[in-house]
């Protein structure tokens, strides 16, 4: 079912000990409140068990920020699907943009990801977004629309079902230029459309569609007034628990 959705992406920061004061500090604010949105943190994969036990989880999710393409064996430095569902963790973000562009993972591979990912009973956050040069010539629908198609639209309904999906325009992440309301709702409405015409209307009226790109304390409130925006995937303000708060109760 569509939910609300406010996930922080951490990307390679915090220590240790950093993350899980972190994790506490806003699993202590959102405990007792009555939030219109989940909550997830998206950590780095050695955080992952220790803020699992660091925190309720039933209040605050926990995501990984990539997983393995492969089940397992001798694949050095890489960690799978199923050993992150181990740690307690319950999300994994696929196909952030900076995974695309410094590491080279195409739309087939994420789709390997993908289908690891909900074998092992994760919930995958997808991302996908234009470059600006691809906002400027006029093909960012394109870009999207392709990158559904390519790594998701071999999935069935019911599999398409548990994703959630994060748009996520490249030139606004990490850039502290956010897209407009009025063009996220815009993206929104579109994969939306999209995915209505692949699947059916219940599947697109059931995915949670989440912004993404410097999203902050000052635009979260508009940027979520958008009837297809479901929520944020956030980076920069999601390493401050006051900051990640307000975007929080934004909703
Ligand atoms: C992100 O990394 O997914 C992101 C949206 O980053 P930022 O909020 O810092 O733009």
């Amino acid at each position: 079912m569509r939910k609300n959705i406010v996930a922080g992406n951490w990307k390679m920061n915090k220590t240790l000990s950093e993350g899980i004061a972190l994790a506490k500090e806003v699993n202590a604010a959102v405990a007792g409140k009555s939030l219109k949105c989940d909550v997830v943190l998206g950590t780095p994969f050695i955080h992952l068990a220790s803020v699992c036990s660091a925190i309720d989880t039933t209040k605050t999710g926990v995501s990984a920020q990539n997983c393995a393409d492969k089940v397992s064996g001798a694949y050095t430095g890489e960690v799978s699907a199923a050993m992150i569902a181990s740690t307690g963790a319950k999300y994994v973000i696929l196909g952030h943009s900076e995974r695309r562009a410094y590491y080279g993972e195409t739309d087939a591979i994420l789709k390997e990801k993908v289908k690891l990912a909900l074998d092992n009973g994760l919930t995958p956050i997808f991302c996908i977004g234009e470059v600006l040069s691809e906002r400027e010539a006029g093909k960012h629908f394109d870009v999207v629309r392709s990158q559904l198609e390519n790594a998701l639209f071999d999935f069935s309904a019911a599999d398409f079902g548990k994703l959630v999906l994060a748009y996520e325009p490249v030139w606004a992440i990490g850039t502290g230029k956010t897209a407009t309301p009025g063009q996220a709702q815009e993206m929104h409405a579109f994969i939306r459309k999209t995915i209505a015409g692949k699947y059916n209307a219940e599947t697109a009226g059931n995915c949670s569609i989440l912004y993404g790109g410097s999203c902050n304390p000052s635009n979260a409130a508009q940027l979520f007034s958008n009837p297809d925006v479901d929520g944020g995937l956030i980076g920069g303000a999601s390493l401050n628990a006051d900051d990640f708060m307000q975007i929080i109760t934004a909703f």
